[in-house]
C-alpha cells in the first residue's frame, strides 16, 4: 500500500465498517427497540427494568432502597453513560467520530466525492472548480452513479433505520410481499427523504451547524487542552510551496494552515495526505494532542514558497 494514501484507506475502510455495523445491529439484535413488543434489545438481550409483579411487594426501607439502587444502576446509570459519551470523545479526540466513524457522514462525503466527479465541484453550491480536470467520459460515468446513489441509498438508510423500531423480519416480510403497515411506510419514506434532500442540498452543513453530537464533541474538544488536533508545522512553513491540496480536500472548508479556525475540523487526516502527497515525508501536518499555543493562532504570513 502506497505509504502516502495508507491514512486515507484506513478511514474508508473504518468508515465503511461502521457504517456496515449501523445497518445490520437491528438484524442481529444488537440495539434496536421494538414498538410491538415494547422491548429493549441489547446484545441479544431484552433489556429490563426488571420491576416485576412483587418487586413492589416489600413496603421498609430496605425494600425502597432495594427499588432505588435497581433504578438506578438499570435506567439513569445507562442514561448518563450514553449522554456523556459524545463529551467524552470531545474531551479526548475532537471530532474524530464525525471524521472516521459517523455514517451520515461518510455519506456525505460519498455524495460529494459524485459532485466533484461530475461537475467538478464538490457541492451544488460552490462557484470555484474543486476539481477542473475531469475528463468529459468520466463525468457522465460518476453522473449515472451520483443518481445511482439517489435511488438505492436513502430508501436503504430508510429500511436499516425503521429496523430500529420495528423487528427486520417483519420489514423484509411487507418488502417481499409488497405489503406495508403504516409504520413500516412512514419510517422508510420519511428516511428516504431526509437522506434525499440532505445528500444533494445540506451534506456537511449539518453536520457544522445543527448535528448534536458532532456540536458536542466541538464544544468539549474546542475547550479541552488534551484534545487530539491536526497540527501545522509553522515552523517550516517555507517548505510549503501554496499548492493549497490541503484546503481542496477539506470536506468541512476549514483552512487546515490557519488552526485559530479549526473549529469544524474533525480530525479526518485528509489535509496530512494530501500535504504528503505534496512534499512527501517533509509534510507540514501531523496529529498531536494539546491545546494550539498562542503562537499557532497568530495569522501567518506565508512567505515567498520555496520548493526544496
Ligand atoms: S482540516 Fe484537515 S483534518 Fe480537519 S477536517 Fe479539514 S482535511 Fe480533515
Ligand atoms: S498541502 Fe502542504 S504544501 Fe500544499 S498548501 Fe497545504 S501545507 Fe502547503
Amino acid at each position: 500500500m502506497e505509504a502516502t494514501k495508507t491514512l486515507h484507506i484506513a478511514r474508508r475502510l473504518t468508515q465503511a465498517g461502521f457504517l456496515l455495523l449501523i445497518f445490520l445491529m437491528p438484524v442481529f439484535d444488537i440495539l434496536r427497540y421494538d414498538t410491538a413488543t415494547k422491548e429493549l434489545f441489547i446484545f441479544g438481550q431484552v433489556w429490563s427494568f426488571g420491576l416485576k409483579s412483587g418487586f413492589y411487594s416489600d413496603p421498609s426501607i430496605y425494600g425502597a432502597a432495594h427499588i432505588a439502587v435497581h433504578f438506578f444502576l438499570k435506567a439513569i446509570l445507562p442514561w448518563v453513560i450514553v449522554l456523556s459519551i459524545f463529551p467524552l470523545l470531545g474531551v479526548l479526540l475532537g471530532r474524530f467520530f464525525c471524521g472516521w466513524l459517523c455514517p451520515e457522514g461518510a455519506l456525505f462525503e460519498l455524495a460529494d466525492f459524485l459532485t466533484l466527479k461530475t461537475l467538478g465541484r464538490r457541492s451544488l453550491y460552490k462557484k470555484k472548480p474543486n476539481d477542473p480536470d475531469i475528463k468529459p467520459g468520466s463525468r457522465l460515468l460518476y453522473g449515472v452513479l451520483a443518481l445511482l446513489f439517489l435511488l438505492i441509498v436513502p430508501p436503504l438508510t430508510g429500511i436499516a433505520l425503521t429496523g430500529y423500531f420495528i423487528a427486520p423480519n417483519t420489514i423484509w416480510h411487507q418488502i417481499t410481499t409488497w405489503n406495508f403497515t403504516f409504520g413500516v411506510k412512514a419510517g422508510i419514506i420519511g428516511v428516504s427523504i431526509y437522506m434525499f434532500v440532505t445528500s444533494i442540498l445540506v451534506r456537511h452543513t449539518f453536520c457544522k451547524y445543527v448535528c448534536a453530537a458532532g456540536l458536542m464533541q466541538m464544544l468539549f474538544g474546542w475547550v479541552s487542552p488534551v484534545s487530539l488536533r491536526i497540527k501545522f508545522d509553522r515552523e517550516n512553513l517555507s517548505r510549503c510551496t501554496d499548492c493549497k491540496g490541503c484546503e481542496k480536500v477539506c470536506f468541512m472548508d476549514v483552512k487546515p494552515r490557519c488552526p485559530k479556525k479549526d473549529i469544524n475540523c474533525v480530525n479526518c487526516g485528509e489535509c496530512i495526505t494530501a500535504c504528503r502527497r505534496e512534499l512527501g515525508d517533509k509534510n507540514l501536518f501531523s496529529y498531536g494532542f494539546g491545546s494550539n499555543t498562542a503562537e499557532d493562532k497568530k495569522p501567518m504570513v506565508l512567505e515567498k514558497p520555496v520548493v526544496e
